[in-house]
């Protein structure tokens, strides 16, 4: 069911895609077949192909990486069906199921993200939809973490109005999160209970709101290539600034359960595709990093720029002195200014209780 498959064709030379980073460069969108090839070139090519993905993130984003850490402020409560969440409403995975969290630990969430150097923290509730108990809270305690801790704020609460934008805007959020996951041709196969139009005009609403947004996707849900690059033009064309790039993590318990088939090299070549297609975008390699990219997660910092430091929303992620020990490796720096990736003071961290 795997869908970024790697065809065997003759290697194009490094200059091939070295051309084609020079041409993104200067500032030319990449065509629709030039990004399907990035998905289909060989495992011979990656090194070269990374290596010119590098020249362009390496324009935009030095050598910086940047921490986002997530806080599922309400877990497993969802009543829409998408197949490949284990907090649907279909979804039998054995996951924490709990309300919209207090406002005590909704700040110590912050306090961590803070000590661990994140600049994002990542509000998220399982819901079609924000109830107007749960709209008002986030908005009290957004100017509360902000005056406490230097953090941005992004939102993942699910579709929004209008209004429902405006009013978060107000409240400081920064930004919103809303994935398009994939392609528009693909989505009636991965969700019945709401559409990819509805997601779009979500990611609209808070646009014309003036918020930020973070769009992204989940690779490896039996897309094709030209899914992938569907999704990825679409991003382009809504000027994302945050792009997640999940890996399909295929829980058990969930409609996908077991049909995951990624390997580490698709992965690097759809992080590519997408850093060639959105090139000046924050680019996140996201969950199922450790999993699918396995030892060659470094790699992936060549095309991407950002990861989350921490567990994701209901499955663990890899300790975080793992991470910026892997950052202080590459010789990359974290974007908060820390030098040399050196890890920050975690000691006295609490796990959350839930
Ligand atoms: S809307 Fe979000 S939380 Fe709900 S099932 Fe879909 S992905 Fe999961």
């Amino acid at each position: 069911m795997s869908t970024v498959q790697s065809l065997s064709k003759s290697p194009l030379s490094g200059n091939h895609w070295n051309e084609l980073a020079s041409k993104v460069l200067r500032e030319e969108d990449i065509s629709r077949s030039d990004a399907v090839h990035i998905l289909e070139s060989s495992d011979e090519e990656l090194l070269d192909l990374l290596a010119a993905t590098f020249r362009v993130r390496r324009h935009f984003f030095g050598t910086t990486v940047q921490l986002f850490f997530l806080m599922n402020a309400k877990s497993g409560l969802c009543p829409e069906d998408c197949s490949y969440c284990s907090q649907s409403k279909i979804s039998e995975a054995e996951i924490p199921r709990y309300n919209f969290l207090s406002e005590p630990q909704l700040l110590e969430g912050a306090r961590m993200a803070a000590e661990r150097n994140s600049k994002t923290y990542c509000i998220v509730i399982s819901a079609r939809g924000p109830s107007e108990r749960e709209l008002e809270a986030v908005c009290r305690i957004v100017p509360k973490i902000k005056a406490q801790f230097n953090l941005n704020i992004c939102a993942c609460l699910g579709l929004l109005t209008p209004q429902q934008a405006q009013r978060l805007a107000a409240a400081g959020v920064d930004k919103v999160n809303h994935n398009l996951n994939t392609s528009r041709r693909h989505y009636a196969n991965i969700c019945s209970t709401h559409t990819y139009d509805e997601r779009v005009g979500t990611l609209e609403a808070c646009r014309d709101a003036g918020l930020a947004l973070c769009s992204g996707g989940i690779i490896g849900m039996g897309e094709t290539h030209e899914d992938l690059v569907d999704m990825a033009m679409d991003l382009r064309s809504m000027h994302v600034e945050s792009i997640p790039v999940n890996f399909l993590n295929s829980i058990d318990g969930t409609p996908l359960q077991g049909t995951s088939q990624l390997n580490p090299r698709d992965c690097l070549r759809a992080l590519c595709m997408m850093r060639f297609v959105n090139p000046s975008s924050e680019l996140r390699i996201a969950g199922g990093r450790e999993i699918h990219l396995r030892s060659m997660q470094a790699l992936g910092f060549y095309a991407a720029n950002s990861i989350f430091i921490g567990d994701y929303l209901t499955t663990k992620g890899q300790l975080p002195e793992e991470d910026y020990s892997m950052i202080r490796d590459l010789g990359f720096t974290l974007s908060t200014g820390l030098e040399s990736g050196e890890p920050p003071t975690i000691a006295g961290l609490t796990p959350l209780e839930k």
